[in-house]
């Protein structure tokens, strides 16, 4: 079988303490052993060598990106590149470098890199070659936007994001593919474990027709909801359908919208409560304004249900990585 994999993608958050202090809960918390759920700790670079040296021998640590190829003449580079640069004038840490400080894993093609940084699934696809190279294993991300699940290309949309690696890649032992939809991002809309499911089968799917059974049989494909903010949701939206996307965006925000009505149905009829929903309101007004997400991704209160989906093999958590319910998490394995 496929051992249960999570991972925990602290984005880039964190200091000295927090991290000392998220470290410790790992180290103390019980979980499953490793032949049960391997652990994939994601720190900002920065703090890749401290928490390596903290964390217990059990859990594995990962880089959130590496360059394309050799690093080099690339002053100030490390996890980002700007925009205006085009990507052969940007260099991120290298492979190599991961290799020199015994870092196994990195994430490749998360869509906040896709989406906001503009990777294309060919350059993806280029960098998780070479992290692969060079004997780092890959946690390699894809997923689709909402206009795109909005217009039915969601399956299209992960297989040529899939494709880019399996044109490049033939051996998959060291990739974990992770499906991340990029709706479900602070807008009030959460995959459904049915809805995960669907796509994660339709993913093994296409390594078996487009690789081979065995791929498509061993290789973990694992979930993580996103939950960007509510604006940046709004920014990644462009061009003729951002208008829509924004509507959708915010008729989304079930609870959001479900405060309001109750908030003008209390108000209207007159009920002595409603100064209460109105408090609600002025809270979810006050979310989607900040952009703070609303709800989405995977936490200790989902993700039992999601674990038991039979192609769901674990998890990319995100926000909830940084918590202690990253252990219940972690126990969803068994
Ligand atoms: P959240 O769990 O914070 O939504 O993030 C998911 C993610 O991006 C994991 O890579």
């Amino acid at each position: 079988g496929r051992k249960f994999f999570v991972g925990g993608n602290w984005k880039c958050n964190g200091t000295t303490e927090e991290v000392k202090k998220i470290v410790n809960v790992l180290n103390e918390g019980q979980v499953p052993s490793q032949d049960v759920v391997e652990v994939v700790i994601s720190p900002p670079f920065v703090f890749l060598p401290l928490v390596k040296s903290l964390l217990k021998p059990d859990f594995h640590v990962a880089a959130q990106n590496c360059w394309v190829k050799k690093g080099g003449a690339f002053t100030g580079e490390v996890s980002l590149f700007h925009s205006k640069f085009k990507f052969d004038e940007s260099c991120l840490c290298s492979a190599e470098m991961l290799v020199n400080l015994g870092i196994p894993w990195v994430i490749l093609g998360h869509s906040e890199r896709r989406l906001i940084l503009n990777e294309s699934n060919e350059f993806v696809g280029d960098k998780v070659k070479y992290a692969l190279s060079q004997g780092i294993k890959v946690i390699a991300c894809v997923g689709e936007t909402l206009e795109q699940r909005e217009s039915g290309s969601t399956v299209d949309v992960v297989a040529a994001q899939t494709k880019a690696i399996s044109e490049r890649v033939s051996d998959w032992s060291n990739i974990v593919l992770a499906y991340e939809p990029v709706w479900a991002i602070g807008t009030g809309k959460v995959a459904t474990p049915a809805q995960a499911q669907e796509v994660h089968s339709e993913l093994r799917k296409w390594l078996h027709a487009n690789t081979s059974p065995e791929v498509a049989e061993t290789t973990r494909i694992i979930y993580g909801g996103l939950q960007l903010s509510f604006l940046m949701n709004v920014q990644s939206s462009k061009g003729k359908n951002s208008l829509r996307s924004f509507y959708a965006n915010v008729n989304s925000c079930v609870l959001g919208y479900g405060a309001v009505m109750a908030a003008v149905l209390a108000r209207v009829l007159q009920l002595p409560f409603w100064r209460i929903h109105e408090h609600v309101l002025c809270m979810y007004l006050f979310l989607i304004a900040f952009g703070i997400p609303v709800s989405g991704s995977v936490n200790g209160a989902n993700c039992k249900e999601l674990a038991a989906q039979p192609d769901v093999d674990g998890f990319l958590v995100g926000g909830a990585s940084l918590k202690p319910e990253f252990i219940d998490i972690i126990k969803s394995a068994e």
